[in-house]
């Protein structure tokens, strides 16, 4: 009996085994098409000015409308275009959508805002980031300085040398660069000397027990004030509520992005709080 309830068990687990690389190997194949077939969505996570309330921009974020699958998150697909290079596409893809609709934004609303786009490591080590990223803003006829590019503190530590390279010609087009789940990497402060960054972006696992938590609460306290220190942005990420968001403006954060503020959405929907936000969503006290 023990024999053969081992025999069934080895069983399942063979066949979950060869499910989940058969269902790898079709999402793979899938990504490859996704592009072509018109599948990519990027959607818009509102940016707003702590102190003034005032929407200064948003963050691109990729989904897949996967037919039959729904609108699948980054998290279920990005490590997989990553281990196959698909990202370095889809990523210039994303480039090029997030400047356009920038654009159409401008031409539609007169608002001048700031799109933020992450950038896949992959991505930094491709030898043609710099006139990837260039054709993009030139597509849209927007300034570089419109553009924002977030990277991670291990995208950073996998080669220091050449991604200090390429972040500083990419600062000389006068695109700002950001520092993505800020304080979660495996990264040494040495590149907080070394490296030309423009703005952090707090991971949000920080904020998570703010104001509940006294040590996480002084420890976002402290990056604040680093960041103030070093004459960086700061960006909080994960604000759900409006004690969050209060504490962020009482200690002078930046900016803020989060739930609290306002879910990633369509660039139709985004459109809509571009009008809405033309008076500051926030009211001062
Ligand atoms: P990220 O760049 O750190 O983006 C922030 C993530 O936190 C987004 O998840 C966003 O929806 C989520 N978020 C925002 N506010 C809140 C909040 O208040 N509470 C909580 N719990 N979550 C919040 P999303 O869209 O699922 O993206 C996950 C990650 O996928 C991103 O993390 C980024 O690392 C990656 N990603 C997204 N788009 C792209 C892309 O175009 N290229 C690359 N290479 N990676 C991307
Ligand atoms: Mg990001
Ligand atoms: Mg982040
Ligand atoms: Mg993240």
């Amino acid at each position: 009996h023990a024999k053969a309830a081992g025999r069934n068990n080895f069983k399942l687990y063979d066949e979950s085994m060869t499910r989940d690389s058969a269902d790898r190997l079709r999402m793979e194949n899938d990504l490859h098409e996704a592009i072509d077939r018109g599948e990519m969505r990027v959607y818009y996570q509102p940016q707003f000015d702590c102190a003034s309330g005032v929407l200064v921009g948003a963050e691109a974020l990729l989904r897949w409308q996967r037919p039959g699958q729904g609108l699948v998150p980054p998290g279920e697909f990005v490590l997989l275009a990553e281990d196959t290079g698909l990202i370095v596409p889809i990523g210039a893809w994303v480039l090029r959508e997030a400047c356009m609709q920038l654009r159409r934004w401008e031409d539609a609303t007169g608002e001048r805002l700031r799109v933020a786009v992450n950038l896949s490591p992959r991505q930094l080590e491709a030898d043609d980031l710099l006139s990837t990223v260039s054709r993009a803003l030139e597509a849209a006829a927007l300034p570089a300085s419109r553009l924002e590019l977030e990277i991670t503190e291990n995208a950073i530590v996998r080669d220091t040398l050449s991604t200090a390279t390429v972040l500083a010609q990419l600062r000389a087009l006068g695109i700002a660069i950001a520092i993505d789940d800020f304080g979660v990497g495996y990264s040494s402060l040495a590149y907080l000397r070394d490296l030309p960054v423009d703005k952090f972006k707090i991971d949000r696992s920080f904020l998570n027990a703010v104001p509940g938590s006294p040590s996480d609460t002084r420890l976002t306290a402290a990056l604040i004030a680093m960041a103030h220190t070093l004459q960086v942005g700061l960006v909080a990420e994960g604000v759900e509520s409006r004690e969050q968001f209060d504490f962020l403006r009482e200690h002078g954060c930046h900016e803020a992005q989060g739930y609290y503020l306002g879910r990633p959405m369509t660039a139709e929907e985004f459109e809509a709080l571009i009008r809405q936000a033309r008076r500051p969503l926030v009211q001062q006290a």
